[in-house]
């Protein structure tokens, strides 16, 4: 399942460059291009969904998956605490409308996020 007018479809299909960090069955994680923290990776799913809710809806297995990316990436970054973020929806920020998980780590973060 691929979006042909999708950035992260793009990426996944190796039709745009991104420094890919991490692979599996169902994801692929490269870092984010304009990093938030000293680690900032994002994880999607190679198939094309709108956001985290439709992901888990249509791909449990994937979306487990994602997590357990994500909490390797940090291990192997060498981070022990870190933040894992979905955005939903412009109001809140979401820019690409392909399931994404920000990984970040590395720097001291504040709650609530701004
Ligand atoms: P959102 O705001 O949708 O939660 O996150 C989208 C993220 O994608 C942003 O952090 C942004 O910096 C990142 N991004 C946008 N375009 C590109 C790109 O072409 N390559 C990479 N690696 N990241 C991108």
């Amino acid at each position: 399942m691929s979006d042909p007018d999708c950035l992260f479809c793009k990426i996944v299909a190796e039709e745009v460059p991104a420094e890919v960090v991490h692979v599996t069955e169902r994801t692929v994680a490269f870092r984010d291009i304009n990093p938030q923290a000293p680690t900032h990776v994002l994880v999607v799913p190679r198939d094309h969904y709108a956001n985290a809710a439709a992901l888990a809806a249509g791909d449990p297995v994937a979306s487990a998956e994602l997590v357990t990316a994500a909490a390797a990436i940090a291990t192997a970054e060498g981070h022990e605490d870190y933040r894992l973020v979905f955005n939903t929806g412009a109001g809140v920020g979401q820019t690409v409308f392909h399931t994404h998980l920000h990984v970040l780590a590395g720097r001291s973060m504040t709650w609530p996020p701004g």
